[in-house]
C-alpha cells in the first residue's frame, strides 16, 4: 500500500464538468474547465492535491502562461506604459 508509484502526468484542456474518481488517491472530485492534469496518454483527470504532489510547478506555470499569458502581457504592458508617462 505504501509502495511508491511514479505517475506520468500531462496538462490538457478539460471541457467536461462532472464528478470523477481520481485514479491516484481514489477521491471523488470535480475537475475544472480549462487546464487540468490528466494521467499522460489518457483522459483520466487527477485531483488538485495529487496534481500538486506529482507534477512540477513549472508545468503549471507553462500551461497558465500559454492560457492567459497573452492577455496578461497586454495588461502589464499597458500599466507599465501609463506609469512611465
Ligand atoms: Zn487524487
Amino acid at each position: 500500500m505504501s509502495k511508491k508509484k511514479e505517475y506520468k502526468l500531462s496538462i490538457q484542456e478539460n471541457n467536461l464538468l462532472k464528478a470523477v474518481i481520481c485514479p491516484i488517491c481514489g477521491e471523488e472530485f470535480e475537475p475544472v474547465i480549462g487546464p487540468q492534469v490528466f494521467i499522460a496518454g489518457t483522459w483520466d483527470p487527477v485531483c488538485i492535491p495529487c496534481s500538486n504532489k506529482h507534477i512540477e510547478p513549472y508545468m503549471w506555470l507553462a500551461q497558465l502562461v500559454a492560457h492567459h499569458g497573452f492577455k496578461m502581457l497586454m495588461i502589464s504592458q499597458g500599466s507599465f506604459e501609463s506609469k512611465k508617462a
